[in-house]
């Protein structure tokens, strides 16, 4: 069977004072159904551009190349249809900042009756009885006083919460979760997370699930994928992420601590600053942060080749660190 979502050589550009600027290089990335993606990196290295992509929701004089793959079948950004249906039927997303998606002046009751209606079709007396039977999946007690009320009157984690209701509204088989608990604080942040983690094993969904957080994505996610200047540069199983991966990049991340007030997500423990996709030239976009970097990589972009379980995108990742397992010297 084809993966549930596959990204190939996905590639997305902008148009910035009068010129075309790539902000994603070429993503490759596949997602088995029932499984979980974390998707990690520093700000500004593309990845709610890649969750973007996939729903069809760029930025306006955005265009995009290369090929998604939804249940095996490409979607193009010029199908109309199929992005809607992927929209209604097969893919959600929650986002960090829930008050930037939902119309204030309704209540919640409307919020998600809507979020029924347009997606499933469910008429209007059934959606009442569906709606309390989301918001106690999400946690959410007391569901007839909440239904009346308006954004305002809820907390940040309340109303992540009915946000992930309305995501499951949607009945999919994806689900993209964009930072969705870095807005709020610590405590919630991990209520926020347990709900959704119940909700996806409990209707196996497979989950995007982007974060600059690679603690968190690995303990939440199944397999991980590193993000760097618009391009992945490691991808492998998150339970082999401290003994396998190779990326320096991915090594760096592993060995700082994000500051846990920092919510822009720089890792300051990484000298320098990351490169955007806008600058990122000829060879690897990491060079300048580097401890390893050589001539070559200066020169040439290192390809994403398998390395161990996964994959990796570095000149000094070559065949013989696969799984750590080299030619072994002592079969003979
Ligand atoms: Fe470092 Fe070179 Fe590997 Fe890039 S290709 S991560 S610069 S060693
Ligand atoms: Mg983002």
């Amino acid at each position: 069977t084809p993966p549930l979502l596959e990204l190939s050589d996905l590639r997305v550009t902008l148009p910035v004072r009068g010129q075309r600027q790539p902000v994603l290089h070429g993503v490759d990335l596949s997602l088995a159904a029932g499984t979980s993606v974390g998707l990690v990196g520093e700000s500004g290295s593309g990845k709610s551009m890649t969750a973007r992509a996939v729903l069809g929701l760029l930025p306006d004089g955005a265009r995009r190349d290369g090929e998604i793959r939804f249940d095996g079948v490409p979607l193009t950004g010029s199908d109309a249809a199929a992005l809607r249906r992927l929209r209604t039927h097969d893919a959600a997303m929650v986002f960090q900042d829930p008050r930037a998606h939902i119309n204030p002046v309704r209540t919640i009751g409307d919020f998600l009756t809507e979020a029924l209606v347009h997606t499933r079709g469910t008429g209007r007396r059934d959606a009442e009885t569906k709606v309390t039977a989301l918001l106690a999946d999400v946690g959410v007690p007391d569901a007839a006083r909440r239904l009346r009320q308006r954004p305002a009157e809820l907390s940040g984690g309340l109303l992540q919460r009915v946000m992930i209701a309305a995501a499951l509204a949607v009945e999919p088989r994806l689900l993209l979760a964009d930072e969705p608990t870095t807005a709020l604080d610590v405590t919630t942040q991990a209520e926020v997370m347990a709900v959704i983690d119940e909700a996806r094993a409990a209707r196996g969904l497979a989950m995007l699930f982007i974060t600059h957080d690679l603690a968190l994505a690995a303990a939440v996610c199944d397999r991980i994928a590193v993000m760097y200047a618009g391009t992945i540069v490691e991808e492998l199983p998150a339970d082999r992420l401290h003994d396998d991966a190779r990326h320096p990049y991915t090594r760096a991340l592993l060995a700082s601590r994000p500051d846990p007030g920092d919510e822009d997500g720089v890792l300051r423990a990484i000298t320098g600053r990351p490169l955007s996709a806008f600058e990122a030239g000829e060879g690897c976009a990491f060079a300048p942060r580097c401890p390893q970097a050589e001539d070559v990589c200066r020169i040439r972009r290192p390809p994403l080749r398998a390395a161990a379980d996964g994959l990796a995108a570095c000149h000094l990742v070559t065949a013989a660190d696969v799984g750590g397992a080299a030619p072994d010297a002592d079969r003979s």
